[in-house]
């Protein structure tokens, strides 16, 4: 299940010297780096041909400071529940959004139009025809609805099979067949729903994959939909290309490579003059900037083996248990001990990092190669900003809550 190395990592000094000035009272806590996360996210964004829209898939982390430090830097949101299209408008009223996801509830598309959301992302005839239905009984709402049907177009074999999650190219839940999709599209084109709005296609193949694979799926995509578009002789406005950009857990300094994406994107622009091309990334763009940092409770030889018992656990960072990797980590010593009896201790080799939860799935990091490590030292896990707390089963067990620390951006501090 393992497949990537085990890895220590190390916070810049900025974030170190913030994860040491916690309150010991305060572990474990998440702590945001807003000040890296908008660097990121300029750094990103200058990638991108300026004709490429970049939207944040707002499922990665939906924290509003999170939202509010990409706000300058994001084009809009992507959103893919009622809840989410409800809490981002809330955090930042004037972007723009985009509501996607399977099984939208008839509820749920009527609250969206209520709000006048931007663009919907539709993913069957069924819900192309609720959109219909609740759009018609809105005579008063201003301007089309638009949409973007969300289409599942072959790929290349084994494009997709180095991502983390497919979720096309094959058959998929998510997206059209070939023939829904050209249903979805007379429906749109027929003149019998003149409040909606075909503006053009989406597509979220796969998660995790590097930039190469990447770009080569958007050329896939960019010519499935230029072949739709001139069987049905239409002309398309949009087409976005989903997320999926590779966080690499093994190797927590690697980015995916937006230069090289960038440039792919910009010679698809430069063949299509009236496309307006969109990217919604979520975890490339969020999992760098957070931190779970605990303390150690507790170290265990047991036959042979050391285990660092940490407070907390993957009821608070469900990321490595759900992708059965080790979450890169850096050991903080803590100089202090309270009590009169010995520090329990480990290392130097390698120490298997667990919550405090009853059960053997709670593993953080396996067989990290510590230098050697304390009861009472903090430990850090990095790469937590996305899929990260909001993922993860937080009542399970009834333990506390972490404590959310947030390092500059306006009006912040640890
Ligand atoms: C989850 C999701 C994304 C974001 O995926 P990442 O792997 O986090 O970049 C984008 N678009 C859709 C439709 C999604 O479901």
């Amino acid at each position: 299940m393992v497949t990537e190395p085990r890895v220590l990592t190390a916070p810049e000094p900025r974030v170190r010297a913030a994860l040491d000035g916690l309150p010991a009272g305060d572990l474990p806590a998440y702590v945001y780096d807003l000040t890296g996360l908008a660097a990121h996210a300029a750094a990103v964004r200058a990638a991108l041909p300026p004709r490429v829209e970049l939207y944040y898939a707002a499922k990665a982390n939906p924290e509003p400071r999170v939202l509010a430090a990409l706000a300058p830097y994001a084009d809009g949101f992507e959103v893919a529940s009622g809840g989410e299209v409800a809490h981002v408008a809330a955090a930042l009223p004037a972007h723009p959004l985009a509501f996607g996801g399977p099984g939208k509830t008839p509820a749920e598309i009527g609250a969206a139009l209520d709000r006048g959301v931007g663009r919907f992302h539709v993913e069957s005839p069924h819900e192309l025809r609720v959109l219909a239905h609740l759009s018609a009984r809105r005579p008063g709402a201003s301007g089309p609805v638009r949409v973007l049907l969300r289409f599942n177009p072959a790929v290349p074999e084994g494009l997709l099979a180095s991502g983390a999650l497919a979720m096309g190219g094959g058959p998929s839940p998510f997206g059209m067949d070939p023939g829904d999709t050209d249903a979805a599209i007379r429906m749109l084109t027929d003149g019998s729903h003149p409040r909606l709005e075909l503006t053009g296609l989406h597509a979220h193949l796969a998660s995790g994959l590097a930039a190469p694979e990447l770009a080569a799926v958007a050329e896939a995509v960019a010519a499935a939909a230029d072949a739709l578009a001139r069987r049905h002789g239409i002309a398309l406005g949009e087409l976005n290309l989903g997320g999926g950009m590779r966080v690499d857990y093994g190797d927590p300094g690697a980015r995916f490579d937006w230069a090289a994406y960038g440039a792919v994107l910009a010679r698809i622009a430069a063949r299509h003059p009236g496309l307006v091309l969109r990217v919604e990334p979520g975890r490339a763009l969020t999992a760098y900037c957070g931190w779970y940092v605990t303390e150690v409770l507790d170290v265990k030889h047991s036959r042979g083996a050391q285990f660092a018992v940490v407070r907390g656990g993957t009821h608070h960072l469900r990321t490595p248990a759900t992708r059965g990797h080790d979450q890169p980590c850096a050991v903080l010593p803590v100089a202090s001990w309270p009590h009169p009896w010995p520090r329990p201790e480990g290392g130097p080799g390698p120490v298997t990092f667990v919550g405090q939860l009853c059960t053997p799935k709670d593993v953080l990091a396996r067989d990290v190669p510590v230098a050697g490590l304390r009861a009472g030292d903090r430990v850090a896990f990095a790469l937590a900003g996305a899929y990260a707390w909001n993922i993860s089963h937080h009542d399970f067990l009834m333990h506390p809550h972490p404590a959310v620390h947030f390092l500059d951006g306006p009006g912040s501090g640890p």
